[in-house]
């Protein structure tokens, strides 16, 4: 096999064959993470796309930071703008489950760190469950002032709303706020 992939084609189950460099494996398919040619070495059963443009898709333990770009109870998705603390223009997505529909891990526009764990029906699936991950920067959704974390929720010291968060331990200490400006 000899032949010029898309990011996420298939390349093969991973029952039969390993992924090298610029794959990623779904569960049960491997696939490309970029575009170029790919290559199956049949001694060691490994396959690889060579020459490929650089798309940069996140790999299960890769730690990303990006923009929340849609909100739902159940979900964030979230625009990476770093991966693992390079800056990132692929313009990919991954998605956040929120188990506990009640509570608000992150809102629109905020700055979240999040750890990427599998990819799943063509969907890149993140973790906020960690100490370090979550919410990096946010503002006042009332009044847009700077607000301060408590230990599960932000507050403004302006006008004094309160609203549940994922509060990452990083949290302000990153140079990531630009990214809300
Ligand atoms: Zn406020």
């Amino acid at each position: 096999m000899n032949d010029f992939v898309m990011p996420g084609e298939k390349l093969g189950f991973i029952e039969e064959i390993e992924g090298g460099s610029n794959t990623f494996d779904d569960g049960d398919t491997i696939r490309a993470s970029s575009a170029g040619i790919a290559e199956v070495d049949k001694k060691t059963k490994i396959v690889q796309v060579r020459n490929g443009r650089q798309l940069s898709i996140p790999k299960k333990g890769d730690i990303v930071i990006g923009t929340v770009a849609m909100m739902l109870p159940s979900m964030i998705a979230v625009a990476i703008h770093y991966l693992n603390g390079k800056p990132n223009s692929s313009g990919v997505e991954c998605i956040c489950q929120n188990p506990d529909r009640k509570r608000i891990i992150a809102r629109m526009n905020d700055v979240v760190a999040l750890k990427i764990e599998t990819h799943l029906n063509g969907a890149i699936h993140a973790t906020i469950d960690e100490p370090e991950l979550g919410v990096l920067f946010t503002k006042c959704n009332v009044c847009a002032g700077n607000v301060v974390p408590m230990r599960d929720r932000i507050k403004c010291p302006n006008c004094g709303f309160m609203e549940d968060r994922k509060i990452s331990t990083n949290y302000e200490k990153a140079d990531f706020i630009k990214l809300r400006e």
